[in-house]
């Protein structure tokens, strides 16, 4: 996400490497290139000359403190400027009325319709909701389609009307239905078009003044940079939307739609959405997406991630089976579900500070562990439960059983034992030390 800002940025703050002080002339350069940074990655110059101004001016006003490394200081206040950039503090989401209507707006393509099943599934299995998504789009047949799939993989219905071709009965339609079956969502997929269009965008409004939502979220392709502002612009001019959904994070996003987009309509990134799969929509913080700019990692996200999937007697178990030295395959293997519950490997590792930025050129990918998994399911339970069972006719078998080699087998088995040697280590340690590192 964002890597070549990232990389750009570090260079900027090398300005400062080695400096003892924040002076006039190392920071102009370092401003100067941050300025750079910003415009490349298609920041509007108005906002890149803004941003530096008021970076130059914090950094200059922190001279007389004296205080820490000027390149420490310096990443410090373009974090925080970032942040600000971005909106300042988390946004909130309405989840009133009976039902809650939600509004999805924005052109074709850039993700309206994915992002409406990730934010019902989301509703779902977070916030404890029952939603209803709705098929508004009545040029496109596909459209429908689209969301009927997308509804049945994530177990949630999904209204639409084939014959009809009017979006506001349709949408009005399916708030009784919403009322009659105890749905207490109702996401409203619109239809888009290719460009900002009369005819679209009086539709919408059209539903929005019909069915009053207590959302109206504007779907924001990253890629398309500063096209997706000015298309935001004219979308917020005639819907006066309550937030913005920013979608195909994961792909080689230059930054500036992100970076610039609450600025330009004033409006919060309520959502970041980052993939083709369900499961993959995180609420949007900006302190938290200025951290990864800055390869500071997200540390915060990733605990929650990890509490969200963890659950605590499990952890317990794990816990005292680890300090029996009991460790064996099978805690081994559901330890590995858990973690691609949390999602894309690579993401998470981005987490990490200084990971993301070292991986960035890795492919990861999340078939990661395939081969370990395929290895432990051709064990026999008995096998997985006594790793110390695993002589060398065993270990052919598995080779076999799992299209592996021998020679595969026989490093996994290596690394397991290590694992486990480095297990009892740490239940050797004083009180608390070796368990705080498990989490325990
Ligand atoms: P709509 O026309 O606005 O409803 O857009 P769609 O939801 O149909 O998405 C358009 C294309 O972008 C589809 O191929 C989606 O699979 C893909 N897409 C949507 N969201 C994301 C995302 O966050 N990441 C990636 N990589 N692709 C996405």
């Amino acid at each position: 996400m964002f890597n070549n800002l990232s990389d750009k940025l570090e260079s900027a703050f090398k300005n400062l490497k080695g400096e003892a002080r924040i002076t006039d002339l190392n920071i102009a350069t370092t401003v100067k290139e941050i300025r750079r940074a910003l415009l490349d990655a298609d920041v509007n110059y108005k906002i890149a000359k803004e941003f530096t101004d008021k970076v130059k001016d914090k950094a200059l006003g922190e001279k007389v403190i004296n205080s820490i490394n000027p390149g420490q200081l310096m990443v410090k206040i373009v974090k925080d400027e970032l942040a600000e950039l971005m909106g300042g503090t988390e946004a909130t989401f309405s989840l009133a009325g009976n039902p809650t209507v939600i509004l999805i707006a924005g052109l074709q393509g850039s993700g309206k319709t994915t992002f409406s099943g990730k934010l019902a599934l989301y509703l779902k299995s977070k916030k404890n909701k029952s939603p209803l998504l709705v098929a508004a789009d009545v040029y496109r047949p596909a459209a429908i389609d689209q969301l009927h799939v997308l509804g049945s993989q994530i177990g949630v219905d999904v209204y639409s009307d084939r014959e009809s071709k009017d979006p506001v009965a349709i949408a009005e339609a399916a708030i009784k239905e919403a009322r009659a079956k105890n749905k207490n969502v109702v996401i409203i997929d619109t239809a888009g078009r290719l460009a900002v269009d009369e005819v679209m965008m009086t539709e919408v409004k059209n539903i929005k003044e019909t069915v009053n939502p207590q959302e109206i979220l504007f779907v924001v392709d990253s890629m398309t940079g500063q096209d997706a502002v000015n298309t935001a612009k004219a979308f917020n001019d005639r819907l006066d939307f309550t937030g913005v959904v920013l979608t195909k994070l994961d792909g080689d996003t230059r930054g500036g739609a992100a970076l610039t987009i609450k600025y330009t309509v004033d409006k919060p990134i309520k959502f970041a959405s980052s993939g083709e799969k369900m499961d993959t929509l995180d609420v949007f913080y900006p302190e938290r997406m200025a951290q990864r700019i800055l390869g500071m990692g997200d540390i915060t996200s990733l605990v929650e991630k990890a509490q969200e999937q963890f659950n605590e007697e499990e952890a317990k178990k794990l816990e005292k089976k680890i300090r029996q030295n009991k460790f064996d395959f099978q805690d081994f293997y559901d330890q590995l579900q858990q973690i691609k519950k949390m999602g894309n490997l690579k993401d998470l590792m981005a987490m990490i500070p200084g990971v993301g930025k070292a991986m960035k050129d890795i492919d990861i990918s999340d078939d990661a562990f395939k081969g370990v998994e395929a290895m432990i399911s051709s064990m026999t339970p008995q096998e997985r439960a006594d790793p110390d069972l695993i002589n060398q006719s065993r270990k052919l078998r598995i080779a076999k059983g799992s299209g592996k080699d021998l020679n595969e087998v026989n490093a996994f088995m290596k690394q397991f034992e290590q694992m486990r040697q480095m297990m009892k280590q740490m239940n050797k340690m004083p009180m608390g030390m070796g368990r705080g590192m498990m989490g325990g």
